[in-house]
């Protein structure tokens, strides 16, 4: 069986666990470095807090693991924070982050007032539901990136190699196409 293991430190991640298990796959949640030397075969980081999340991922010495294990080529889907966690470059932030995708990602992009919204969109060819909360969007993307959504004329999700971003929240819908693309991914 599928075991995709959930950084459980901070925001949704009983979310992406519950569509996952709908999926028929075994989700584990990782909260201590012990945790993540067990065998995966991906990795989600959720959205929340992403100046918490990786401080929390630094102070607990978390972050250079999880960076070797995507280096490396273990799977890893980011969403909304999890996707600020993943940009090699924040127009404006500093965080302690794996930094491991050639993008670019503006955090709370769409300003407080209308950063969070629900709509329908398309996903790597799909209709698919998307929730945005306080959402970050990738403002520039490198040569080795897919783009796999465009909302209003910014990127919302790609992905490089074993890297998967989306700027919105598919485990906040009842949706599962979007964790069924990772899965594609994976095997
Ligand atoms: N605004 C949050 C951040 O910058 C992300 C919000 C989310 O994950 N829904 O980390």
């Amino acid at each position: 069986m599928t075991k995709i293991g959930v950084l459980a430190l901070q925001g949704a991640f009983i979310e992406h666990c519950q569509i996952l298990r709908r999926l028929a796959v075994d989700c584990v949640e990782l909260r201590k470095p012990a945790d993540i030397s067990q065998d995966l075969d991906g990795l989600i980081l959720p959205g929340g807090e992403s100046t918490v999340m990786g401080k929390l991922l630094n102070d607990l010495g978390m972050l250079i693991p999880i960076r070797k294990m995507i280096s490396e080529g273990l799977p890893v889907f980011g969403t909304c924070a999890g996707m600020i966690l993943l940009a090699q470059r924040l127009s404006e932030d500093s965080i302690p982050r794996p930094g491991t995708m050639d993008i670019t990602v503006r955090r709370n992009a769409y300003g407080r007032q209308i950063g969070s919204f629900n709509t329908v969109g398309t996903f790597a060819g799909k209709r698919v539901p998307m929730t945005f909360i306080r959402a970050p969007y990738i403002e520039e993307a490198g040569t080795d990136v897919q783009i796999l959504s465009v909302e209003d004329g910014h990127i919302v999700a790609a992905e490089q190699g074993n890297q998967l971003v989306t700027a919105f929240h598919p485990e906040l819908t009842d949706d599962p196409t979007v964790h069924q693309h990772f899965l594609d991914m994976i095997s």
